[in-house]
């Protein structure tokens, strides 16, 4: 597994660079199809190619489809392996997107492994989806991924664990990628400034509304990340943009933030709003994760570890398959750390135990 590991992450694969990420697709498909898999290539224009693997059931009853999901880019760009080597010490595993998630394709493949060598007969298709732009929002393969989560009876998601413990992720915030941009009107701020609509000002009078929104007991936040505006001093600003991160724990409560975004009116007469976006992704709430995680913990316990669950305040393509009503259970990836930093590593030992426990529940799915 971790000479596997190794190769995998010093395949670099940046979500933003499509060469690279094409290598890196190449050689999971060859993996793949080592070991008999039947191998989609889903070509892509300006994003790495998504690899979609299908292990159809020997009977010819119609069976009905499992989904194991993950993405094999990362964050880091080419050339961050020389600062950043694939390194093994104490135990762990180091390197540029080994935690999230390359130590979880290649659990999933040894899971994939062991269903075949153990001929555990299996009742359906297994379907395994390996894409490229999760670090950037799953734009090029939202569509793919709804599509094959429509056909699933369950979706398990391979990204990284949560903590030492290895915590499976029941419950995902959702998260919006939204603007609000505020349009004024220019003028000479010295000479003319009757004649000008102060965008700036009209903005930061919009945030100040939208701060009241936060309900931290609730886990309803929105945060202004990035504010720009303005072109020049003497200028009375024409043009102002925040991007606002909202996450909630509930459906119920984006669709209230969205309603609450789109229904704001401009405070300084003359000034316009304009809203662009809103929640990419929804949340994941617990009950389309419960009954999976059940099966999971017993599944653990009979292999001897302890497995829990917990809340994250970020969200993952799991999202988009928890939305459609698909059981979804994530954070059956890695256990480790660092993810998105310098320190990312995976705890090896830990890797057959989590191979094992998604063989089982593709078994027994
Ligand atoms: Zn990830």
């Amino acid at each position: 597994m971790v000479d596997l590991l190794r190769e995998l992450v010093l395949l670099e694969s940046p979500s933003l660079e499509k060469a690279p990420a094409d290598r890196c697709c190449g050689f999971l498909a060859d993996q793949w199809l080592l070991r008999g898999g039947i191998i989609h290539v889903l070509k892509q224009n300006h994003r790495g190619n998504h690899l979609r693997i299908v292990w159809p059931v020997s009977t010819s009853r119609p069976a009905g489809q499992l989904l194991v999901l993950g993405h094999y880019d990362t964050v880091y760009p080419t050339g961050t392996i020389a600062q950043m080597p694939f390194r093994l010490a104490k135990g762990k595993a180091f390197g540029p997107g080994a935690f999230d998630m390359k130590a979880g394709i290649v659990q999933a493949l040894f899971a994939f492994e062991a269903v075949q060598e153990l001929k555990i007969p299996a009742t359906r298709n297994l379907v395994f989806l390996w894409t490229s732009d999760e670090e950037v929002g799953s734009e090029s393969s939202r569509e793919v991924i709804e599509t094959e989560a429509r056909r699933s009876e369950a979706v398990f998601v391979l990204e990284p664990s949560l903590g030492p413990r290895g915590l499976l992720k029941t419950s995902r915030k959702g998260v919006s990628d939204a603007e609000l941009i505020v349009h004024g009107r220019a003028s000479h701020a010295g000479l003319e400034p009757e004649k000008g609509i102060n965008a700036i000002h009209e903005l930061s009078a919009q945030i100040a509304q939208i701060e009241k929104w936060n309900n931290l007991r609730r886990g309803v936040t929105i945060n202004a990340d990035i504010v720009e505006g303005g072109s020049r001093t003497n200028v009375i600003a024409d043009r102002a943009k925040a991007t606002l991160d909202m996450r909630a724990w509930r459906v119920s409560d984006m669709h209230i933030l969205e309603k609450r975004l789109r229904s704001l009116k401009p405070i300084h007469r003359g000034a316009k709003l304009e809203i662009q976006g809103g929640f990419n992704r929804p949340p994941l709430e617990r009950k389309h994760s419960a009954a999976l995680f059940l099966r999971a913990k017993s599944i653990a316990k009979q292999l001897g570890f302890a497995l829990g669950e917990a809340a994250a305040g970020g969200g993952s393509d799991g999202n988009f398959t928890a939305a459609l009503g698909v059981p979804t259970l994530d954070g059956l990836g890695a256990v480790g750390d660092g993810a998105h930093s310098n320190h990312e590593h995976v705890v090896i030992k830990t890797m057959p135990l989590r191979a094992a426990l998604l063989a089982a529940l593709l078994a027994t799915s």
